[in-house]
């Protein structure tokens, strides 16, 4: 090992590059466990061989060895829950519940290349590298012991959907078939809370394991605004907000949750749309979502923005979360420059005073170049914003490793 990615790896990043090994015992196959050793030949770290990723290992040991098997992935599990269980206990049974949370978290949680997602009893895993392909019975095994005796049911799950990634699915061994290989019968529609509120998770048609559980907090702190502190004090038809980018309403129906009171989601999609009407339906018996009106625009953002704006919709909450527009280092400029035009669009329908809400989910941008671009668009447009809030992932999306830091959002008035 080169001498930068040893001490990468002691200071807790998991990731060896196939640039940073020095030397080999032999080639490995994919999924064999590769042990490292640093150079006066101790012990470093072991993890899993990718033969053909540019990550060659990724570390699931490092400093001190275990086996890497059954009793660690359980342990893992139990620990990632551990952690997370100020979002899913429930101290009293009238405390609103979340049943819909991120469970691992990938590299953040010790499990490189894993994904698994709670919906209720049902998890959903995804694997971002073939090298779990030879140990999914023994990670099966482990996420349902560690679930059974650290999750918030006290059983084990009823059922382990695999969902495919590009990497898994290119490389799969013969025999092996996707989803079939998880564990027991997953039904299309999963049902979970958040906060209380219902919602619904279709992870085989869906978007990342279904629903972006990664942006519950942002949701969250929309439902709890103080309306009396916007432009119209608080009155009811002042209470409208504009949500783009929509997906399947998660914002729309945190911010009816909230006290909006005409709720609009926009986005390309018309399944995500009928999706969003859906969760309205589902929580019409609470007391402010049953007030709300809900109205889908199906269309492409920035001529829709435009087109509102010119027709003098206005709007007291605007809340824009795009798609990635950076996965690539030299797609960074670019992406500012949509991140700013997005913003001149959303004040074009934004009342003034009103709360702008833009997010990036894109690792490569940092939380500082993404401010810069929304406050110098604004002040370019003569709507200087004031900034009000910065914030990232909720607590089951922790950051370990650089790579995981991926959302961010600004809270402003402008
Ligand atoms: N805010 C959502 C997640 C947004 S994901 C949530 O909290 O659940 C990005 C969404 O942008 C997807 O639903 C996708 O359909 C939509 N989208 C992508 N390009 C678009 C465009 N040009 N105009 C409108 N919507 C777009």
């Amino acid at each position: 090992m080169v001498p930068a990615a040893e001490r990468a790896l002691r200071d807790g990043h998991p990731w060896i590059f196939a640039s940073s090994i020095r030397e080999v015992s032999r080639e490995g196959r994919t999924g064999e466990i590769a042990v490292l050793f640093d150079r006066k030949n101790r012990f470093l770290a072991a993890g899993l061989w990718d033969a053909r990723g540019p990550i060659r290992v990724r570390a699931l040991v490092v400093g001190k060895g275990a086996p890497i098997g059954l009793d660690l992935f359980r342990e893992r599990v139990e620990a990632a829950l551990h952690l997370r269980r100020p979002l899913f206990r429930q101290p009293r049974p009238t405390d609103p519940a979340t049943t819909g949370f991120r469970v691992l978290h990938g590299e953040s949680d010790g499990m490189g290349g894993v994904i698994l997602d709670a919906y209720g009893a049902y998890l959903v895993l995804k694997l971002y590298t073939p090298a779990w392909l030879p140990h999914l019975p023994a990670l099966l095994d482990g996420i349902e012991e560690g679930w059974a005796s650290a999750g918030p049911t006290g059983s084990p799950p009823e059922g382990i959907l695999l969902l495919p990634s590009r990497r898994v699915e290119g490389e799969l061994p013969a025999g092996l078939e996707l989803p079939a290989a998880g564990r027991g019968e997953i039904p299309r529609t999963l049902p979970f809370l958040e906060h209380g509120l219902r919602y619904e998770a279709h992870p085989l048609e869906g978007h990342k394991t279904g629903f972006y559980l990664d942006q519950r907090h942002n949701r969250a702190r929309l439902a709890r605004l103080d309306w009396s502190s916007l432009p119209g004090g608080g009155a009811e038809e002042r209470r409208r907000v504009l949500n783009v980018f929509s997906y399947t309403g998660g914002f729309s129906l945190a911010a009816a949750a909230g006290g909006a009171r005409e709720v609009t989601s926009l986005d390309l999609s018309g399944a995500a749309l009928a999706q969003a009407h859906r969760h309205f339906e589902l929580n019409q018996d609470h007391p402010e979502v049953g007030k709300a009106t809900h109205q889908g625009l199906e269309g492409d953002a920035f001529a829709l923005l435009a087109d509102l704006g010119a027709r003098g919709a206005r709007y007291e909450v605007v809340v824009v979360d795009p798609p990635a527009f950076a996965k690539e280092a030299g797609q960074v400029p670019g992406a500012l420059a949509q991140y700013g035009r997005l913003t001149r669009l959303a004040l074009g329908v934004l009342v003034p005073g009103g709360l702008l809400v833009q997010a990036s989910c894109s690792s490569r941008i940092t939380p500082e170049a993404l401010e810069g671009a929304v406050f110098r668009a604004a002040t370019e447009a003569g709507r200087p914003l004031r900034l009000v809030e910065r914030t990232e992932h909720d607590v089951d999306h922790p950051v370990r490793i650089p790579e995981n830091a991926y959302l961010k959002a600004v809270w402003a008035r402008g």
